[in-house]
């Protein structure tokens, strides 16, 4: 929108009456978020921005934008006083980020702000001081051009509200966050921030180069070096709708959900439909704990979709979902598909976990005169999508045998195949073991107990080893320092986007995996109302498994034969930590069938 009139006026009663009301104030950085609004919506370039205590002591945020003349400084403090619309039919074709009217006055009501403002070419600017929403003072400032906005003591009149700020970890993360949305959402603007007086993010503009150019020059700024030279990009128009984004190819997805930002007319947003569009063009390449990482800028006009749906103006309704979800799913996976050629589809299914207990019970039932189980005994236990720590009882299916199942001594080593799998004869039929699945048990369960009891050792790294990630959650994962290191890591900031792991559990003897660790980490954080403890071990847990022991070793018959008496002491030896099958089987009385032979020979 075009606004030619750009004089703040009062919103006519019934016309801020039909505007979706009450701007959220919860914490810093949603003052942030407003202030930074404002500054885009000014036309701002250049975006400074400055915290102490995490916001909550200060916030200041300074643009050079159109800035404002002394009655406007006054008024952008009063409840419904915007220069954004003056009718409500003016909603539609809105192009800025505010319209309300009543930030700065929500800001204002619960802190001591000031504002500072001078319109360039004014030979002098105008202050004014709002404490607890009542203007104590006001007068003339120096003349620089744009606007200064200073929040201070937020919540100092409202002491209810300061109690349900979080750490100040937390605090400043979400602050770091709301200006990583801003700057991939405003990718011309230069944004500067200082959190305690160090700078956090200083994110230049890209004035001359290309859409495309731009857009990732900034994501690179944000997201890091490598994350972003692996993008793939996507540029689409449809009508009513363009569509460009920077999309992680099909074999680079993150272990985490957190690299996925949306914009929708430059405003970061959050949408079902949009998530499923995109999981639904990945579903073909996407492997268990895998994540597309995302960041997706759609133009539509503002008539075919709804953003008043909520006061943070976050969650979006479209007028049409189908064409949205085909367009966005299907620019996606054509992108996807001609960045990696055909994709192979004939892989061999891997064995689930119930298939390898109807083997293994029917190894183990070798009397009956055909493989078959009766459907009864195949209804184990449920396949558990993440294996349990603490040992549970012995599942059902297994029975009250000393051991497991499978577990049917004497056992001869026969050999190694492909220094992967080994061999052995058990009871006169073949047991086949992929040693690595197996040792993934074994030192899962052994991290697990721990773990439990409290006693996790570690080993310092000789490498460490880098973990890029944007800056927000760099600060909350260093957030997490204690209870990492409870669990045997030790993280240290190295740059902005960048951590490195010092220090890893020593029951794992291989750092590379352990990038999943961060991520998983994060992603449990973000998981609303988990129980924390609970989430912590299970995230570690999980990742610990796949940092076990991935070399090809050479084994012989003693350590074949330890690892088969190691995965016996587990609590579930037949699968890998993460549901693989740990082995195969083939009864003797399998072999016989298989081979047309009329029964097994008696032993
Ligand atoms: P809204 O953004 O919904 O209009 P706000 O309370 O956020 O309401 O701001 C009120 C008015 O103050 C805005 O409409 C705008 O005219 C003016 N304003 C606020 N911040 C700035 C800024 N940084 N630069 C220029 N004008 C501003
Ligand atoms: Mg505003």
């Amino acid at each position: 929108m075009e606004n030619t009139d750009l004089r703040i006026r009062r919103l006519p009663p019934d016309v801020a009456s039909r505007i979706a009301a009450g701007e959220v104030i919860e914490r810093p950085a949603s003052v942030l978020k407003e202030l930074l609004e404002n500054s885009l919506d000014a036309g701002a370039r250049r975006v400074q921005v400055e915290s102490l205590e995490a916001g909550k002591k200060l916030l200041r945020v300074s643009d050079d934008g159109r800035g404002m003349s002394p009655e406007d400084c006054r008024l952008a403090f009063e409840r419904h006083a915007t220069s954004k619309i003056a009718a409500f039919e003016d909603l539609e074709k809105l192009s800025t980020f505010g319209f309300r009217g009543e930030a700065l006055f929500a800001i204002s009501a619960v802190s001591r702000s000031s504002l500072a403002s001078c319109p360039s070419g004014r030979r002098a600017g105008w202050r004014v001081d709002v404490e607890g929403g009542r203007v104590t003072g006001e007068h003339e400032s120096p003349p620089v051009p744009g606007t200064t906005l200073e929040v201070r003591d937020l919540f100092f009149n409202t002491p209810a509200r300061a109690k349900f700020l979080k750490s100040d970890a937390a605090e400043k993360s979400q602050l770091t966050r709301v200006i990583e949305e801003a700057a991939l959402a405003n990718p011309h603007a230069a944004f500067a921030y200082k959190s305690e007086g160090r700078s956090v993010l200083k994110l230049a503009s890209h004035p001359s180069e290309s859409v495309e150019e731009v857009l990732r020059a900034r994501v690179r700024e944000v997201l890091g070096d490598d994350i972003a030279a692996s993008l793939i990009w996507v540029h689409e128009e449809h009508p009513g709708l363009s569509l460009r984004a920077l999309i992680a190819p099909a074999e680079a997805m993150a272990p985490t959900r957190n690299l996925q930002f949306w914009f929708l007319n430059r405003r970061p947003i959050a949408s079902r439909l949009l998530q499923q569009a995109l999981y639904r063009a990945y579903d073909a390449f996407r492997g268990r704990d895998r994540h597309p990482m995302c960041v997706v800028w759609l133009e539509m006009p503002a008539d075919r979709f709804d953003v008043n749906v909520h006061p943070a103006k976050r969650e979006v309704r479209f007028r049409m979902d189908r064409p949205v979800f085909e367009a966005v799913s299907g620019a996606f996976s054509g992108s996807l598909l001609r960045s990696r050629g055909i994709p192979t589809i004939a892989r061999a299914p891997a064995l689930g976990a119930d298939e390898v207990r109807e083997t293994l019970a029917a190894y183990q039932n070798a009397v009956r005169p055909s493989g078959a189980l009766p459907a009864a005994d195949r209804s184990g236990p449920a396949v558990a999508t993440a294996p349990a720590c603490a040992p549970t009882t012995t599942p059902q299916l297994w029975g009250e045998v000393a051991g497991p199942r499978w577990y049917t001594p004497p056992f001869r080593f026969l050999g190694q195949i492909e220094q992967a799998y080994l061999v052995f004869d058990a009871a006169g039929g073949m047991l086949v073991v992929d040693q690595h699945a197996a040792q993934e048990r074994i030192l899962y369960e052994r991290y697990c107990a721990e773990l439990k009891t409290g006693k996790v050792k570690t080993q310092a790294l000789m490498l460490h080893l880098p973990v890029e990630l944007p800056a927000s959650q760099v600060q909350k994962v260093l957030a997490q320092a204690d209870r990492l290191k409870r669990a045997g890591f030790e993280v240290a900031a190295f740059g902005k986007t960048m951590l490195h792991v010092t220090a890893a559990p020593a029951v794992f003897q291989k750092g590379e995996d352990l990038k999943e660790l961060v991520h998983r980490v994060l992603d449990e954080l973000e998981a609303p109302g988990a129980a924390a403890a609970d989430i912590q071990r299970h995230a570690l847990a999980t990742v610990a498994c796949k940092a076990a022991v991935k070399a090809h070793d050479r084994l012989g018959a003693a350590e074949a034969l330890k690892l088969l008496e190691d995965l016996k002491a587990c609590e579930d030896g037949t699968r890998c930590p993460h549901g693989r099958p740990s082995m195969i089987s083939l009864s003797r009385d399998e072999l016989a069938r298989r081979f047309r032979r009329p029964g097994a020979p008696p032993l």
